[in-house]
Formats: C-alpha cells, structure tokens, sequence
C-alpha cells in the first residue's frame, strides 16, 4: 500500500450537465493530476482533454455486466489505484450526491478506509433552468423547489414517491429520469389533485449545443414530447415558472444552435475556434487532421539560425513556424537578441498574434491573408536582400518562386506536418453516420488528409451535400475540388473569425460582428507597413 504518498486518493467530482465551461474550477485541478478517471456515459468527453495524456481513462459503461452489476466493480478499480499510490477522479455527470449514487460509492471508500474529496457539481436542474429560461424559483411564482426521480417501478406499492405530496407541494417540481414513465407520472400527479392546466416543460440535452425544449399544459405534455421525439436525457419541470420562459429563453435561439460541427485542425490550435462556435450553440467535434513533429533534419535551421543577422527579413507563414522556430533559438542556447535588426513578416493575424507572444510585433502583414498576398506585400520591400523563409516541410512554393525574381531567398523546414487521422476514430464514425452537418477546413495540408481518411459512404454525404465542407480560404477550396468534392462556404477572410462568418451565413445565422481591434481599426492602420 503505499496511500501515504498521496493524502487524498480518490476524488468523486460533478461534471456538470453537459456545458464543458460548466466545471468547477476544483474539478480541473483534480482532473489535471489524475492517474486514472472513471466517468459516466453523459459525462462530455471534451472534459477529459484536463486529464494527461498518461492517464487511464475508463466509461463505465464499458464495464462488465448491466447497470447495478457495474457498480461492486466500479468500487473496486477505485479502491485498487488508490492503494497503489493513483490519484482517481470518478467523474460523474452532473452532482455526484443529487441521483447520481454518489452517497454509495462514497460509502464504498469509507468502507475501504480510502480517503476522499468530494466535489459539487452543477446538477442537470440548475442547468436546464438556466439554459431553457426557466428560473426554478421566483418571487411573484414559488418558493420552493423539488428534486424528483422518476425512475421507479411503475406499480404503485413499490413507489417511494408520495404522489399526494407531490401534487400538492407548493413550488416547481423537476422530475430527473421520468422520460420513460412520463405519461404515468402525468398520471399520478393529475389524479392526486395537480391541475391539469399546470404549465409544464421537457428540457433534453440541456446547456449542450443539442438542448431543445418542449412546453404544454401538465396534461399535454407527454403528447407533445412524442410530437417532438425527445428521449432522455431530459428532464421534466412542471410548475407556473415555466410560463417565464416565453421571455427568457436566451440560449435556445443561438444562430449555430444544434449544428454538428467537425473541427480538423491540431488540437493545440482548436481551442478557439471550438470556444467560439460553442458560444454559438453549436455541437462540436473534434478530428485533428493534421499533427506537427520536429523537422527530419535541424542541420539547415540550424545553420541559419547562427547566421540571422546575415538576413534582413524572417517570414513566417503559420502559427506553427513561430513556436518551431523559436522552440529551436531556446534549444540552441540562443534567445530574443538573435532576431535583433532582423524584420519579420507573418501571412496573416493568426501568425501575428502567435509572434506578440513572444512580445514580437510584425512588420509586415499583408492585407490579403495568403501566399500571394504576403508575396505582393513583401516585393516591394526585399529587393536586393536576404530573405528567410521559415516554414512546414509541405506547403506551396508561391512565396519563395516570386520572390526569388528581386532577393536572395532562402527556405527552411522548422517542422513537418504529417496526416493524423487513424482509422475508425470516433469523430471519422461521425461523418459516416451522418452525424455532423458541417466540416471545417483551415488549410489545403488539412483538406488533403481529412479526404484521404474518409471512406466512399463519408465522401457520397459530402457529394450530397448531406455533409457540407467549409474552407479558410481560395487555396483550401481549390485542394478541396481537386479532389473533385464540393465546397459549400468560403471564408471571406482566411481567418478562424471568417470560417465561423462562412458557417453562420450558410446556415441561416446572422452575421455578428465581434467588437475586437481588428473590426474597430481602418484597415490602412491595422496592416502596419514598413517604412
Ligand atoms: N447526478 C446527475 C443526475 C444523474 S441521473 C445530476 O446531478 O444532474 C440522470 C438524469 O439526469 C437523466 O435521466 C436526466 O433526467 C438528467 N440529466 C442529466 N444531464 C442532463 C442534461 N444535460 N439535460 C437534461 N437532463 C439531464
């Protein structure tokens, strides 16, 4: 046993109702040093991307056996990791002590004589209140709230529920679990005395990009679930706050609200793009497409990165070339001092932001923001000069063909971009079943390779435009036709903001123009030029 080295072992966390921002910041602490996490089925995976790569990971559905079967085992593999020195996180959907048998497992700790934390969570309740514009208690409504399990046999000398009290309890009632005996609670509570006219809701899925709401007087309201296809997991809140909704429902009229969306960039670099289009309500899926690894050879970087006060210009091409380039000036003993007098020039605000990182500001940024575009910028600049171009070790050869008719250039591979999709990845699962309605795609390298990994049933849903593909920019839709596929949107600007305009109009959304310094500056001062 060896316990002692890590004071509190297992950790039973709340995940939250589905919102990956609707963690607590405890949870992701636990999460990023766990050695081993146990999480339920609604458990959004995307909160596993705080967990470290070297941790095991297990679904408790993958467990042996049926559902109370799982559980004596679930018990144990706790058990087992925390005497062996893990730390254990057993993240559980919601709160871990609202129907989640939290209280049990935790039992099964206390019995072991493991130590433990537990951790809150917002309950699926709170959550669907908020997103579906029903607030659970309001002054001029009710001042109490009941948390509900509907998930009881049916006949009534089993039920634990007072269905009388229940009828009669004097504030909003939501029912977890009750989408399979709804029209038998509906039943039970109109016969003990709940008027029939009570104002009622279904929320499924809520505060994910999937939620959707259904309301009908108490009575109505399992016909208008089965109108409207809603399962579980949903939960049933009944009482006169639900009226409220028809004014606050904020989050159900989000433009990209319940559209799939598949994100195939790096993950290290998906992270914007996904935030940005959850805010939108959309779902989001994530199938990085491309990987980056150190360059097969540093010899030529660096032999140019000893001589770069020999060049006059450095340009950059992607987010990707800054960090490479200046993980290798630090892994060489070298720092910010060796880009003195050196100008830098970056393809477009994506690869200027990555540079102000390192408080380096860009001398030039084209004003279109692509090969040809950085090409026409720089020419008027390097004529005669040294020009370094640092770059992936695939890519087009536009900057350095017409810029080597006015300086003297010179390219250099600081890291390789390999195809990273493996075969039967969930996300690829996705695109075959049907299950995404929209793919982005920020580069022709990210194209090419998503291609590559669908098979013939993935491409037929893109013929049909079943599945649409949205590219960043003119090159990217051109890598997508050669592979003789049709592109649905193209980003006006070849940045992540444009791709999400682009997905916006084609899907009926709005435009929304996002108030940042790019939008409120003229474009003549933005575009710094060299003097
Ligand atoms: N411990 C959890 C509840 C587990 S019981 C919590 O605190 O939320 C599982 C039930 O929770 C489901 O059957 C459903 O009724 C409800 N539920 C969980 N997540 C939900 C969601 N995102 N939207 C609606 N209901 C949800």
């Amino acid at each position: 046993m060896n316990i002692s080295q890590v004071t509190y072992p297992v950790a039973l966390v709340g995940a939250g109702p589905g919102h990956p921002g609707l963690l607590t910041l405890r949870a992701v602490e636990l999460l990023e040093r766990a050695d081993l996490v146990l999480y339920d089925r609604l458990v959004p995976v995307r909160l596993l991307d705080h967990v470290p790569e070297s941790a095991r990971r297990i679904c408790v559905d993958s467990l042996h056996g049926t559902h109370p079967e799982r559980w004596p085992e679930i018990y144990q593999l706790m058990i087992d990791a925390a005497r062996q020195g893990q730390r254990v996180v057993r993240l559980k959907g919601g709160d871990p002590f609202v129907f989640g048998r939290g209280g049990e497992e935790a039992e099964a700790l206390q019995r072991a004589g493991i130590p433990y934390e537990i951790v809150p969570g917002v309950t699926a309740a709170l959550g669907a209140g908020a997103f579906a514009g029903i607030p659970l208690t309001h002054r001029q409504h009710v001042s109490a709230v009941a948390f509900v399990t509907g998930h009881e046999k049916p006949d009534k000398k089993d039920s634990f529920l007072d269905w009388a009290g229940l009828a009669h309890f004097p504030g909003t009632l939501v029912v977890y679990m009750g989408m399979a005996r709804l029209a038998f609670i509906v039943e039970r509570l109109i016969a003990h005395g709940k008027p029939a006219q009570t104002p009622a809701a279904v929320v499924h899925w809520a505060t994910t990009g999937r939620q959707r709401t259904v309301t009908a007087p108490l009575a109505e309201l399992p016909a208008a679930v089965q109108q409207a296809g809603l399962k579980a997991p949903a939960l049933v809140i009944i009482g006169s706050v639900v009226n409220l909704r028809t004014e606050l429902a904020w989050f159900e009229s989000r433009p990209l609200l319940g559209k799939r969306i598949l994100v195939t960039r790096p993950r290290h670099q998906a992270r914007e793009m996904i935030a940005r289009l959850e805010e939108l309500g959309a779902v989001v899926a994530l199938l990085p497409a491309v990987a980056i690894r150190e360059p097969a050879d540093w010899a030529p970087v660096d032999q140019a990165l000893a001589h770069l006060s020999t060049y006059q210009w450095l340009v950059f091409t992607s987010a990707n070339g800054v960090e490479a380039l200046m993980g290798r000036l630090r892994q060489t003993g070298r720092d910010l001092r060796a880009l003195a007098g050196v100008r830098l020039a970056v393809i477009g605000p994506g690869t200027a932001d990555a540079l102000r990182r390192y408080h380096l500001e860009p001398d030039l940024v084209p004003a279109v923001y692509d090969s040809e575009g950085l090409a026409a910028a720089l020419k008027d600049h390097v004529a005669g000069q040294r020009v370094l171009l640092a770059r992936a070790d695939r890519g087009r050869e536009v900057l350095r063909e017409q810029l080597s008719s006015v300086a003297q250039v010179e390219q250099i591979a600081v890291y390789s971009q390999v195809d990273a999709i493996q075969p039967g990845s969930e996300a690829l699962e996705l695109v075959r079943r049907g299950d995404i309605d929209y793919i982005t795609l920020t580069s022709s390298n990210i194209a090419r390779s998503l291609v590559r990994a669908l098979d013939e049933e993935a491409l037929q849903r893109i013929r049909s435009g079943a599945v649409q593909l949205v590219s960043i920019s003119p090159v990217t839709s051109a890598a997508i036709r050669e592979k003789g596929l049709p592109v649905a949107a193209e980003a006006r600007e070849s940045t992540t903001e444009g791709v999400v305009q682009a997905l916006l109009a084609l899907s009926g959304g709005v435009h929304l123009l996002r108030c940042t310094q790019e939008t409120t500056a003229p474009r003549s001062e933005k575009y710094v030029q060299e003097s």
